[in-house]
């Protein structure tokens, strides 16, 4: 099957393309995307031309927020979300960074107060490159207890 058509096979919704191979679940859970009754199909480990393998999610039916656009920046800053209307591609555009993430993650220190208050989470996100890799690191500061995390502590705790 050619690129084009895994992301054209749906009628109408979103396609999340290039997201890194192992990730696709991770998303689909956090962004509970399998409790809006809407069809989803993912696929993992699909051939990319650029990345390597990768995985896709097609929601039929259902069009992504910013702030939901905004959450799956953190698990894949190189994925691609394609707006789908009668089997075009109607809209097409990458992942940015938020400036701050509100109630999504958890803060990794036991001991914050976000823990066991009724408040959501929140964290301020910042995003510099490596000066020795060249590679961008991204960090999350939690508002609450004040600490700095990398995306990756916090992703997957
Ligand atoms: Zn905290």
């Amino acid at each position: 099957m050619s690129e084009k058509l895994q992301v054209e096979a749906i009628q109408q919704g979103t396609v999340i393309d290039h997201i890194p191979a192992g990730q696709g679940i991770r998303i689909l859970k956090r962004l509970h995307l399998e409790s809006a009754g809407k069809r989803i199909t993912v696929g993992m480990n699909l051939p990319s031309k650029n990345h390597g393998l990768k995985d896709i999610i097609k929601v039929e039916g259902r069009m992504f927020t910013e702030d939901e656009a905004h959450q799956l920046a953190l698990f894949a800053p190189s994925a691609t979300i394609n707006v789908i209307d009668d089997y075009e591609v109607v809209n097409k555009f990458t992942m940015q960074l938020p400036d701050t993430l509100e109630g999504v993650f958890s803060c990794p220190n036991t001991n914050c107060i976000s823990l066991n208050e009724p408040v959501k989470s929140f964290f301020y996100i910042s995003n510099k490159t490596s000066a020795e890799s060249g590679d961008s690191v991204v960090k999350m500061r939690c508002k609450y207890c004040e600490k700095s995390f990398s995306k990756e502590v916090v992703v997957a705790s």
